[in-house]
């Protein structure tokens, strides 16, 4: 069974400003020089992701550069969108597809969340595309049914060879910024599932390779446990990704 590098993620959705954007950047860059087992990532809003980078570089970090979103097509009539080539222009080598604000506060469709992921892939970006349920559907036993579907429908097109620049991000959507967190065994039943999917759609080699990362209030009293079960692959944190020392503390967890 291959090793899977834990990957831990800090999505600074809208939050932070150009100073604070770049000392946080700092922060986290020297924080983890500590933990060279773990990858991590950050992503920060568009409008500092070039000074965020410039706090990695001068800082010496391994930190990727991570955008929150992007758009499909290379150029053109599309006001207020951002292209991948734009992305890789600011330093960004990772982006994040279908978190659960863009599907639901901002109303991305499977589809959308499919092309966003093409595009991604096709750019030579990571993509850590993010699926989970609502808590009707989590009440409506439905976590599995919509995991699956989102899942296929991200990876709609996707080949085994992109595959190796997938992330999956399990996120139940009534975990997300309510401070409410799935427990261990929940997760870790939602993460072999999602595995399996992965094996269906490709193959066991790409299944046991692919990282599935867990998201939803994951802080440092928390991390721990849910990290050490077997199919969660690291973390992808909002709230306690502001705070270096925090998100820190769970890189620190994903290592041990
Ligand atoms: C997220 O934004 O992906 C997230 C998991 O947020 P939080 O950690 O605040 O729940």
């Amino acid at each position: 069974m291959p090793e899977r590098t834990p990957l831990v993620g800090g999505n600074w959705k809208m939050n932070t400003n150009l100073a604070g954007a770049s000392e946080l950047a700092r922060q986290v860059g020297e924080g983890a020089a500590a933990h060279e087992g773990v990858e991590v990532a950050i992503f920060p809003p568009f409008p500092y992701l070039i000074a965020s980078g410039e706090s990695l570089a001068e800082a010496r970090s391994r930190v990727r550069l991570g955008a929150q979103d992007l758009w499909t097509e290379p150029d053109g009539a599309f006001t207020g969108e951002v292209s991948t080539a734009m992305l890789r222009d600011c330093g960004a080598e990772i982006v994040l597809t279908g978190h659960s604000e863009r599907r639901h506060v901002i109303g991305e469709d499977d589809d959308r969340v499919g092309a966003k992921t093409r595009a991604a892939l096709e750019a030579g970006l990571t993509c850590v595309l993010c699926i989970g349920e609502t808590l009707e559907e989590r009440d409506a036993a439905q976590t599995d049914a919509v995991n699956v579907r989102q899942a296929r429908a991200g990876l709609d097109g996707v080949s085994k060879a992109q595959m190796e620049r997938v992330v999956i991000a399990y996120e139940p959507v009534w975990a997300i910024g309510t401070g409410k967190t799935a427990t261990p065994d929940d997760a870790q039943d939602a993460h072999a599932k999602i595995r399996a999917l992965i094996e269906d759609l490709h193959d066991a080699d790409v299944a046991q390779a692919i990282r599935i990362i867990y998201g939803g209030s994951m802080k440092p009293a928390n991390a721990v446990e849910l990290l050490a079960q077997p199919d969660i692959d690291g973390g992808l944190i909002g709230g306690a990704a502001l705070k270096a020392e925090d998100f820190i503390a769970i890189v620190a967890a994903a290592g041990a």
